[in-house]
């Protein structure tokens, strides 16, 4: 593994390191198993003992190579891609949680995530607390419980677009001797690495920017490899497990004992595998991440600049924006850029903003973001749909807000678009 390489050549380059007359290309290994002469090195593999492939729904060689590449941007120890982010983030919560058991979650979260935790996990038997990010330490720390066993957030809220104070979500997960769980959708590791911040686990649905174009959903898990699971909190990783034949992962894998049984366990059990197509798109798509984000933040940073000077809008939400209440924090956290996602208020409301979404030529209306193409989006009645006025409240949404994706079209024609849809309201 080439270490000292910056994220820009392991966007290109990294996880894939092709020996002398092997494809210069990352392959697709489209083979749902792999072929062995000697069954005492099978063994050894399904022991544990010995890294292979041996079935796909467990690792394949082009799906390895993109966790790879994800795990050497993020700066992790292991890197695991699922079938989904809702997916890698079912399994990076259920692989240290279990019924009977506690998490402290922030209110402003994605849609979907807030659904898993405060509905699906809850049946069964998960609890979750969800508190607002602002709060401070002690206040934070007296919704936690005695088996809490994770602190789960995001870097950027969706679509609050609140930054994370890493240093505050750091220092409770510390007091509390769990890990912080971040998703790190919306930044990416080109515009944030977590774990240099204290995040333990950093997962993302690779849907979004890292695919960049609207073609594959998918996720990852990367483990921070900087969490010590031998402090009587996590029996699941520091005991016996009857189903791989009372392996310890703690001690046989130490720093990778979370990421292990990620994989040797859950993936092997759930089944929520990426294919290896999808890792081939994905891993396309993370060839160019670096120069799309920059490209992303610079245009959203000017359409929320001209949507701040506009008569029609009422507000502007975006972290790069001096005004923005973490402006500070996205100094700290988010010097290359503020990643391509903006909210603002339409002046007259939910009728309006519908009105100036049919107006809009260029941009269109979909449910997606992080895509190179720009797009609309009505939080309130659509990925936001299943919370209730207070619950939207807490996550930062209003009837009036209508975010967007800001694509990396030329700016110019981004912001005549706007215009004349604005014209037309
Ligand atoms: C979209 C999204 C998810 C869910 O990912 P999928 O790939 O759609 O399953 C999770 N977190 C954030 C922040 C997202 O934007």
């Amino acid at each position: 593994m080439k270490r000292n390489w910056k994220k820009a050549t392991i966007c290109v380059q990294g996880g894939y390191d092709p020996k002398a007359g092997e494809p210069r290309v990352l392959p697709i290994y489209q083979s749902t198993t792999y072929k062995y002469d000697d069954p005492g090195r099978l063994a050894d593999i399904f022991d544990l003992k010995e890294e292979g492939h041996m079935y796909s729904r467990i690792s394949n060689p082009t799906v390895a190579a993109f966790e790879e590449k994800i795990n050497q941007l993020e700066g992790g120890v292991g890197g695991l891609a699922t079938s989904s982010g809702q997916a890698a983030i079912t399994i990076a919560i259920l692989n240290i949680c279990t019924k009977g058991q506690h998490i402290l979650a922030t209110s402003t979260l994605y849609g979907g995530t807030h659904t898993l935790l405060s509905t699906t996990l809850k049946k069964y038997g998960i609890e979750v607390t969800f508190v607002e990010p602002n709060l401070d330490i002690e206040e934070i720390l007296s919704y936690a419980k005695p088996n809490t066993r994770a602190v789960y957030t995001e870097t950027i809220g969706n679509p609050a677009l609140n930054v994370l104070d890493f240093e505050k979500y750091s220092t409770i997960a510390k007091i509390l001797d769990v890990p912080l769980i971040v998703d790190n959708t919306f930044p990416t590791p080109y515009l944030c690495q977590p774990f240099k911040y204290g995040a333990n686990i950093v997962v993302h649905s690779a849907t979004k920017y890292i695919d960049g174009h609207a073609n594959n959903v998918g996720g990852v898990i990367v483990d921070g490899g900087n969490f010590n699971w031998d402090n009587g909190k996590y029996p699941e990783l520091t005991e016996p497990d009857e189903s791989y034949h009372g392996i310890r992962y703690y001690e046989q894998f130490k720093e990778k004992a979370y990421i292990t049984k990620a994989r040797s366990q859950l993936l092997r059990d759930i089944g929520c595998t990426l294919s290896p197509f999808n890792a081939f798109m994905l891993n396309l798509g993370t060839e160019t991440l670096h120069l799309r984000m920059e490209r992303h933040s610079e245009n959203a940073l000017k359409l929320a600049e001209y949507l701040k000077g506009h008569e029609k809008v009422s507000w502007v939400n975006y972290p790069k924006l001096k005004e923005h209440p973490d402006y500070e924090l996205s100094k700290k956290y988010l010097p290359l850029g503020g990643s391509g996602v903006l909210t603002f208020g339409i002046k007259g409301g939910k009728d309006v903003a519908e009105k100036f979404m049919r107006n809009l030529e260029l941009v269109s209306l979909v449910v997606h973001l992080g895509d190179v193409r720009t797009s609309v989006l009505h939080p309130a009645s659509t990925t936001h749909r299943q919370l209730n006025t207070e619950e939207l409240k807490k996550s930062g949404i209003s009837e009036d807000m209508i975010r967007v994706s800001v694509g990396i079209e030329n700016i110019e024609d981004i912001i005549q678009d706007f215009e004349r849809a604005f014209s037309l309201v």
